[in-house]
């Protein structure tokens, strides 16, 4: 199983003539260089006017949206655009705290002596955005960025062409233009964005990419964060409420129509509590999409031709116990789930990246971790589970970047947990604090008193300091 698929990306669009941005870069350093945006009061300003964007533009980010991926302008509010507002005003009310040294032990040797670590900006740095959540995992990245120091250029996805021109356009507007700069375009204009020696680059989506942005990257030694996929497990055990399960995961699973790299891939249960689980399941698609989803505004669609095409062909790798209907007119994949799935069937193979939930079965739990670590590392894992030894073994056993006990992809609320994955799904992380961090170098200080100048460490050597400083150690 691999974590990203060679055709999660759309490969069609052509590179044609290569933009020159080096000027519009030149223009960058030259604002960072006047220091303006090491400023406080600037940063808090960028994020407020970050805030006063996203509700003041609200409509049009909504309508935007619903044109790109028919969301419901409730889940375009909680998934992105208020997702942005809040990130923004939590940075903005840290931003003391998070900018202050962070004093640490001096050792007796290095006596009169002070240490301490100081948050630095990085210097202007690249963010490059997917089509999936196109506001949140461009502007909140934005925010970070502004929120250490940064000056910063945002390459929203040219698969959500929607959204990529209301934040071209309203970017701007609000936040200082000398400091942040949006690019629309694709593949030929990333790639002439990848040849500039970037400070950092913050890259969202699949792991094709992900390795001609490191590539690109590693030729200037530009640190790189990528915010990748994979295929996210979710385990239910037989003890756990049933009921609140199914609704939890079909919520997880049918969110955006499924395109969520957070989303549970695929279901592990046991026979028995498969049989349960299926009717609940049923029951949790019709109580959020009615009878017919197709009908629902409340339930998305596919972002293209490719990727519902890609989506179509997979229902056939099991039997549709739910669902399973399709219209390529409207790019309309109804909620489905899959049972009788092989493990070497398509859709166990990549990233399903849309409304399409296979049902294994296991035997136990120690039969779903292990089906789990023969796979690349996920982005997500979840388990369902009352026991707090299953619970335990879970968390020990499978490594994925984020893990919700109990729920499905409900981390992303808790500011204080870092957003991230390990191995394939992803290096590096952000959100809140740690976005802060991935933005800002944390420049080790070592401050020395003038007196009294201990003398041990100098030349000539001799048996005494050699003793004296073997016990100062
Ligand atoms: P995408 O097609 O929007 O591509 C992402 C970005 O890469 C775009 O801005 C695009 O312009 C650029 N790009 C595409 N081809 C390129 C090329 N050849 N050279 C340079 N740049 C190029 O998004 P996608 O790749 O379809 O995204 C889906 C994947 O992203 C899934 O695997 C999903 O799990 C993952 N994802 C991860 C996160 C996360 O936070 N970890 C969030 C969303 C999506």
């Amino acid at each position: 199983m691999e974590a990203e698929s060679s055709t999660m990306t759309e490969a069609a669009t052509p590179i044609t003539t290569a933009p020159d941005f080096s000027p519009m870069f030149a223009d960058l350093k030259a604002s960072f260089e006047t220091e303006r945006t090491m400023n406080l009061a600037w940063r808090a300003e960028q994020l407020t006017a970050l805030e006063h964007m996203m509700e003041e533009c609200e409509q049009e980010f909504m309508d935007a949206l619903k044109s790109d991926l028919g969301k419901h302008h409730q889940e375009a509010w909680t998934t992105e655009i208020s997702f942005v507002a809040s990130d923004a005003s939590y940075s903005r009310k840290r931003l003391k705290r998070w900018t202050k040294k962070k004093r640490v032990r001096t050792p007796m040797l290095g006596q009169p002596g002070k240490s301490w670590l100081q948050p630095e900006p990085l210097g202007v740095v690249l963010i490059i955005g997917a089509w999936n959540y196109p506001l949140q995992l461009t502007l909140a990245g934005l925010a970070a960025a502004i929120a250490a120091g940064n000056c910063a250029v945002v390459k929203p996805s040219e698969l959500a062409p929607a959204t990529s021109d209301v934040i071209a356009k309203r970017v701007p507007e609000y936040l200082d233009g000398e400091c942040v700069k949006i690019i629309e375009g694709a593949v030929a204009e990333t790639t002439a964005l990848l040849e500039l020696p970037w400070d950092h680059i913050l890259y969202t989506g699949g792991g094709n990419v992900g390795r001609i942005v490191m590539a690109a990257a590693a030729k200037h030694l530009t640190p790189v964060t990528l915010e990748l996929g994979g295929k996210s497990p979710c385990v239910v055990m037989p003890d756990a409420d049933l009921m609140t399960t199914a609704r939890r995961i079909a919520w997880g699973k049918f969110t955006n129509a499924g395109q969520t790299c957070i989303a549970p891939d695929y279901v592990l249960v046991d026979a028995e509590t498969k049989k349960k689980l299926i009717p609940l399941l049923q029951q949790a698609v019709t109580e959020m999409f009615g009878e017919n989803p197709e009908e629902s505004d409340s339930f998305g669609r596919i972002v293209s031709d490719r990727h519902f095409e890609r989506l179509a062909k997979l229902i056939d790798s099991g039997e549709a116990a739910i669902g399973g209907q399709i219209n390529a007119d409207s790019k309309y994949i109804a909620p489905t789930v899959l049972t009788g799935v092989s493990v070497d069937s398509p859709v166990m193979q990549d990233e399903i990246f849309g409304p399409i939930l296979p049902v294994l079965i296991v035997d136990d739990l120690e039969a779903a971790i292990r089906f789990i670590r023969a796979s690349d590392k996920p982005l997500a894992a979840y388990i369902f589970t009352k026991d707090a030894n299953a619970e335990a073994r879970f968390l020990r056993k499978v490594s994925c970047g984020n893990t919700c006990v109990n729920d499905t992809m409900m981390f992303m609320m808790v500011d204080e947990l870092p957003f991230g994955g390990v191995g394939p799904s992803g290096m590096g992380n952000y959100s809140g604090e740690h976005g802060f961090s991935t933005f800002s170098h944390m420049k080790a200080v070592m401050k020395r008193g003038w007196w009294p100048d201990v003398a041990l460490r100098y030349a000539p050597f001799t048996e005494g300091k050699f003793k004296m400083l073997r016990k100062l150690r």
